[in-house]
């Protein structure tokens, strides 16, 4: 066991394994007692009052000391990534860093969103428009980025003057604990409080009285209930949910190019991230020479621990994913779809028991079945065969989510249309799905609700607004 977070006198212990081998204990952690909870929310007041004093600029730099010290401890970090998440180490030190760079990139803004001016429609008034901390924010996180998810919040939090309860997910708490440990000598006592609890208990809090906002990344279904409770609480929420990414690759002077975008974009983190493409919709002339190129580059990956330099892909993140992939992915073959490659669980050296799946790509999808328009997950490319451009759009936009979309095109027309038609909040032509450390992130339709994350939208998330009339005479 590597990690070990149990406050004296937790009697309930949460344990995570490695999905790798899950014989091998990772973890263990001390779970919030019953009526815990309303101990973290008062804690977390106070902390926040005392930090809401701070300057704005000054919030900026601690955190930016902050992120100096994760990047001192990227390494660290990122193995425990690896350990309970699966994915190789590459990808969990570069998510770790992404994590960091974002933050970088958050730290002037509660200087630069501080308020505004605006006119007076009365003599000697001068009106002005404010942004304060917001308070108490509980972020509740998924297993799929055990790094950056956390970083992605708390950063905007702190330099914002809020206080955080983050909840991270029960199979990858690790990493959150590691950045708790680093944050804790250079804020105040209990300004970032980690609470180890279940679905249930982490709706309780959301409701309680004391908490101001809540960011959440997860699942559609949890988003609803997490939606319901802060209804409940009258409080806003960011929801950062699912998707069923599309790549249209409706023609290309460099196919070999488009599919390398394409692969890498679907594989990384074994399929496990929300902006994966799991669609790739082609052009009819185009879609034997697609399907043929993904099924070839799924041979040169390489299944294993992610801890082993070789590995290209890891396992699934624990064993209910595993049977879940498994299972849409039957259904899809069952439904009509191909399997040109993989289909399958599969096994790897020195690694008993791990939760392993082959990179799979179904041909001949229909769009509305379950490889057509259901979140799978996992490393499994649909290819949707298409007639021309009006039917690309109807299968793109035809599925209830709306994270992010992909357009291989030279074709200005095309790309101009593609702009102002996909319905999705992140519009890519000509590359993979991978975001940039500075551009606004989030999803419309089923994909989100909220503001989006990173950049100056999140101040809506983490200050109020006041509207500030000055008189003088
Ligand atoms: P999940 O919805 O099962 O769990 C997410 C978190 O919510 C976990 O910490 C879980 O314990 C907690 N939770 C469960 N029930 C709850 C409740 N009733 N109230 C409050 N919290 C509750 O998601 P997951 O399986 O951990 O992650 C995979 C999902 O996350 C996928 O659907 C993926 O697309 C999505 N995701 C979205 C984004 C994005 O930015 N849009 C990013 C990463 C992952």
């Amino acid at each position: 066991m590597q990690y070990e977070f149990v406050a004296q006198g937790s009697n309930d212990v949460w344990r995570t394994f490695n999905p790798a081998r899950p014989s091998e204990e990772v973890g263990r952690y001390g779970v919030v007692p019953p009526g815990g909870l309303a101990a973290l929310v008062e804690r977390a007041r106070s902390a926040q009052a005392e930090w809401a004093r701070v300057p704005d600029v000054e919030r900026g730099l601690v955190v930016g000391r902050f992120l100096d010290a994760v990047t001192e401890h990227a390494d660290r970090i990122a193995e425990a990534v690896t350990a309970e998440q699966g994915k190789i180490l590459a990808e969990a030190k570069a998510e770790t860093l992404k994590g960091v760079a974002e933050g970088r990139f958050m730290c002037g803004e509660a200087a630069r969103v501080g308020g505004s001016a605006a006119g007076s429609a009365r003599p000697q008034v001068r009106n002005l428009i404010l942004r304060r901390p917001r308070g108490v924010v509980v972020a509740i996180c998924p297993w799929n980025f055990p790094a950056m998810t956390p970083l992605r919040k708390l950063c905007p939090a702190l330099v914002f003057g809020n206080a955080m309860i983050m909840k991270p997910s029960q199979f990858t708490p690790a990493a959150a604990f590691l950045l708790a440990e680093i944050a804790r000598p250079l804020f105040p006592n209990d300004l970032f409080q980690i609470a180890v609890c279940g679905g249930a208990q982490a709706g309780e809090l959301i409701a309680m009285d004391g908490v101001d906002a809540v960011s959440f990344t997860g699942s559609v279904e949890t988003g609803r209930k997490v939606y319901a409770a802060a209804a409940s609480n009258l409080i806003p929420v960011q929801l950062e949910l699912g998707g069923k990414n599309a790549a249209v690759v409706n023609d290309s002077d460099d196919l070999d190019g488009c599919l390398d975008a394409i692969t890498g974009a679907a594989l990384m983190t074994a399929g496990q991230r929300c902006t994966a493409i799991s669609r790739v919709l082609v052009r009819d002339e185009l879609g034997d020479a697609v399907v043929e190129g993904l099924a070839e580059r799924t041979q040169a990956v390489r299944l294993g621990d992610g801890m082993h330099p070789q590995t290209t892909m890891g396992p699934l993140c624990n064993e209910p994913h595993l049977r879940s992939v498994e299972a849409m992915t039957a259904r899809a073959i069952e439904e009509g779809a191909k399997a040109v490659a993989g289909g399958a669980a599969a096994v790897a050296e020195d690694c008993e028991g791990g939760y392993f799946y082959q990179p799979t790509v179904l041909d001949g999808v229909a769009p509305q079945s379950t490889g057509g328009c259901e979140e799978i997950f996992g490393p499994v490319i649909s290819v949707i065969r298409y007639r021309d451009f009006d039917e690309a759009m109807e299968i793109l936009n035809g599925t209830p989510f709306g994270l992010t979309s992909c357009l291989f095109s030279d074709s200005n027309r095309l790309v101009q249309r593609f702009l102002n038609e996909s319905r999705n909040g992140m519009l890519h032509v000509n590359h993979g799905s991978v975001p940039d450390i500075n551009m606004p992130f989030g999803g419309i339709k089923h994909s989100g609700v909220g503001p989006y994350s990173v950049g100056a939208s999140a101040s809506q998330v983490y200050t109020t607004e006041h509207a500030a009339y000055i008189g003088w005479n």
